[in-house]
C-alpha cells in the first residue's frame, strides 16, 4: 500500500480515537455532577428545616414574653377590681379582663402551633441528615472511581496522541494538509473505506475505474462525489 494513503488511514483512525474521548470524560464528569446536585439539594434542605425550626424558636420567644403581658395585664386587673366604685368601672374592667384572656388563648395556641412546627422539622431533619451522609459518601466513592477513570482516559488519550504525532512527523507535508483540508469539513470521516463499491463517507457508488485505483492501493485516491481519501476496506473492518 502507498506509504502516505497508510499514513493518513492511521492518523484519521486516530483522529476519531481522539474525539471520541471528550464525550467519553463529558459523561463521567455529568454522572458526577448528577450525583452532587442531589447531596447539594439535601444540603440546602437541611438548613432550611434549621432555618425553620430557629424562625419558630424566636417567634415563640416572643410570644411567651407577649403572654407574660397578659398575665400581669390580669393581675392588675384582679388588684383594681379591689378598688372600683362604679358599676360602669366593672364592666369596664371586666371587658379588659375578657380581652386579656382572649389574647392568652390565641397566644397559647401559636405557641402550640409553633411547638408542632418545631417538632415536624425536627423529625425531617433526621430523616435528612440520614440521606444526606449517604448521598455524601456515594459520592465521595464516585470521586475516586470517576477520578480514576478520567485519569486513565486522558493517558489512553495521550498514548493515541503521541502514535499520531509520531505518524505525523513523518507524513508529506503536501499530504498532510490535504487530509487536513478535507477534515475540516468532513471531520473524522475525512478518510473512509470502499464497502460494495461506494464510499462510506456519502455512500454514493464509486465507478469501475476508481474502484480499481482504490483496490490497487498504489495511491492517494478522493472520492469523486465527496472528496473524501478512500481506500480498501480491510478484513477487519468488513467484519
Ligand atoms: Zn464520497
Amino acid at each position: 500500500m502507498n506509504k502516505s494513503l497508510e499514513q493518513l488511514i492511521q492518523i484519521s483512525k486516530f483522529d476519531g480515537q481522539i474525539s471520541s474521548f471528550g464525550p467519553q470524560i463529558k459523561a463521567q464528569d455529568d454522572k458526577l455532577k448528577q450525583f452532587t446536585a442531589l447531596a447539594n439539594k439535601l444540603k440546602a434542605d437541611v438548613e432550611e428545616r434549621y432555618a425553620a425550626i430557629e424562625e419558630a424558636g424566636s417567634k415563640k420567644t416572643k410570644n411567651n414574653i407577649h403572654l407574660d403581658e397578659l398575665k400581669s395585664k390580669l393581675d392588675d386587673v384582679a388588684k383594681k377590681m379591689d378598688s372600683i366604685s362604679t358599676q360602669k368601672e366593672a364592666k369596664a374592667l371586666q371587658l379588659e379582663e375578657e380581652i386579656a384572656r382572649e389574647q392568652i388563648s390565641f397566644t397559647n395556641e401559636e405557641i402550640g402551633r409553633l411547638d408542632n412546627i418545631v417538632e415536624l422539622k425536627e423529625s425531617e431533619l433526621v430523616d435528612l441528615k440520614v440521606s444526606l451522609a449517604e448521598e455524601e459518601e456515594t459520592v465521595k466513592a464516585l470521586e475516586d472511581t470517576i477520578g480514576t477513570e478520567i485519569t486513565s482516559l486522558n493517558t489512553q488519550r495521550d498514548e493515541i496522541s503521541q502514535k499520531r504525532e509520531d505518524i505525523l512527523s513523518n507524513v508529506d507535508t503536501k499530504v498532510l494538509s490535504f487530509y487536513q483540508k478535507i477534515k475540516r469539513w468532513a471531520g473524522d470521516t475525512a478518510v473512509v473505506p470502499v464497502k460494495k463499491q461506494a464510499c462510506y463517507g456519502c455512500f454514493m457508488k464509486i465507478s469501475d475505474k476508481t474502484h480499481s485505483a482504490v483496490l490497487k492501493s498504489n495511491e492517494i485516491v478522493a472520492c469523486p462525489h465527496c472528496g473524501r481519501v478512500i481506500y480498501k476496506e480491510t478484513e477487519a473492518e468488513a467484519e
